[in-house]
């Protein structure tokens, strides 16, 4: 999805995701979850409809999100925890950043996952 592309839905509640700063797809490209070569190939979701990952973003909006049973952050470990929430935290800004300027999408993630698809 570009950043000005339409049309792409959100696996699980059916609405448009519009726009980067809404894509779990992105996020998860960004902290080096999706392998560029996949990334077509991936169903769009809301980040907020991924509520397992999205628990852990430190940011107004997504605190309090419910996770699925057995996933919540409050059961799982605390250094595993303090870790997710640093990246996704991140990886989210880093979302925010890439909606102002025009990069290439290789160029996308964050740093420390550049050479890993260079
Ligand atoms: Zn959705």
């Amino acid at each position: 999805m570009a950043k000005c592309d339409e049309g792409y839905l959100c696996q699980i509640c059916g609405e448009e995701v519009s726009g980067i700063t809404q894509s779990d797809l992105y996020l998860r490209y960004v902290i080096g979850l999706v392998d560029p070569e996949t990334l077509h190939l991936q169903q769009e979701r809301h980040i907020k409809c991924n509520p397992n990952l999205a628990q852990f973003i430190d940011v107004d909006g997504f605190r309090n999100l419910a996770a699925e049973e057995g996933f919540e952050k409050e059961n799982l470990d605390s250094g595993f925890v303090e870790k997710r929430t640093e990246l996704l935290t991140r990886g989210f800004k880093r979302l925010l950043e890439l909606r102002k300027n025009d990069l290439p999408i290789t160029e996308y993630p964050l740093p420390e996952f550049h050479s890993k698809y260079a």
